[in-house]
């Protein structure tokens, strides 16, 4: 029996001497196992759920409000994360992008039009990361990048949004429901629309006229939309505000950021044009040189969950999901005639479209905030 005791006083010994060799806490920015403990037994058994900690420095797209929420939904399933978000724009954010490429400061870019993200691609800004929850996406060919450097995370038409005390007070006008609609006369100076060089939202809206009506015949349009306009706004869904403020008459936007504002009780109405329209695949991607790149993998991995995805209208984000699993809150809104529209086309011309445009039609210097 003594000899037993003994025995154990050394177990014990020896335990608490290995334990005091543990090693410190992770890094920020790493993944460290939940529970750890040496020994062939211990690696044997099932891993351990992973814990984060650090931070992510996120470039969010979306509105202000959606990334807010992401953030905290985020650092709610992540207790040992906090996440640093800046709300910019598709174009924008690929300037700062490039500007940044020697010295990143952004770990991952969520949201906006995967126009942007083939660019961003092309121009060597991402780090391409294969999640398995890129299995959940529906539709691969079109809404994952071949070489994973870009995921989809929703999809949104593009509508028209009238304000309803307008077309009161002009009897005879009726909403827009075609391109041409918006050359009319009576919408002179009453169009709002983003810039294409700040907006991606205004960019999809150049892409499907230049797709739709070819390109000479699609830039003769584009002079002629762009004589239409009161003032160009810098973010995408800003017209959509100004339209329900009655700033002007109609708006150009997102249709599920018209109706963000129809629920907030803005006296807007949403049309689509009868003979096509376009629509985003809203990207995601993880910056090449992140400096938190397990946390941002993490990220990559739950905004593909389809739990994640079905957050959106608690956050006034009505854009359908991509991945099997999450339900769309407003199956309507791609229930619309929608043109075949070709990212890979749209990407690859971002740069020359946007300097053509802003350089020949309209250039971006005056942009309403
Ligand atoms: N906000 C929402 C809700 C969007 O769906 C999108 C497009 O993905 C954007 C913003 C993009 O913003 P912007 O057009 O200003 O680049």
């Amino acid at each position: 029996m003594r000899k037993n005791t003994l025995l154990w006083f050394i177990v014990l010994a020896l335990s608490a001497l290995v334990l005091a060799a543990c090693p410190a806490p992770p890094p920020p920015g790493s993944v460290a196992p939940a529970a750890s403990s040496g020994g062939e037994e211990a690696a044997a058994a099932p891993a351990a759920p992973a814990e984060l900690s650090g931070e992510l420095n996120l470039l969010c797209t979306p509105q202000v409000q959606w990334c807010e929420g992401m953030k905290t939904e985020f650092e709610r399933a992540n207790p040992g994360v906090t996440v640093n978000f800046v709300r910019m724009s598709s174009g924008e954010s690929l300037t700062r992008l490039r500007n940044e490429k020697d010295n990143p400061q952004f770990d991952i870019w969520w949201g906006g039009p995967i126009d942007s993200f083939i660019a961003a691609k092309q121009e060597g800004l991402l780090e391409p990361y294969a999640s398995p929850n890129a299995a959940l996406i529906k539709n691969k060919a079109l809404m994952l990048d071949l070489d994973n450097a870009w995921a989809g995370i929703y999809v949104g038409s593009l509508g028209f949004v009238t304000n309803k005390n307008w077309l009161a007070e002009h009897p005879g006008t009726a909403a827009p429901t075609s391109w041409d609609d918006l050359l009319k006369p009576e919408f002179t100076g009453q169009v709002l629309v983003a810039h294409p060089s700040s907006s991606g939202t205004s960019y999809t809206a150049m892409c499907t006229i230049l797709q739709m009506r070819g390109e000479e015949a699609g830039w003769e349009y584009l002079k002629a939309y762009a004589g239409q306009m009161l003032q160009f706004t810098k973010s995408g869904s800003a017209p959509a505000k100004f339209v329900g403020q009655g700033e002007a008459a109609v708006g150009i936007v997102f249709s599920h950021d018209i109706v963000a504002e129809m629920e907030k009780g803005s006296p807007v109405e949403l049309t689509f044009p009868a003979e096509g329209t376009g629509y985003e695949i809203g990207g995601m991607g993880i910056i090449k040189g992140a400096k938190n790149l397990a946390i941002a993998q993490a990220w990559f991995d739950w905004a593909l969950d389809p739990a994640t995805q079905e957050l959106g209208p608690k956050y006034e984000a009505f854009q359908a999901p991509t991945v099997e699993g999450a339900s769309a809150s407003r199956p309507e809104l791609l229930d619309v005639n929608l043109i075949d529209y070709d990212f890979q086309y749209c990407g690859t011309n971002k740069k020359d479209f946007i300097d053509r445009f802003t350089n020949e039609i309209a250039n971006a210097e005056k942009l309403k905030e």
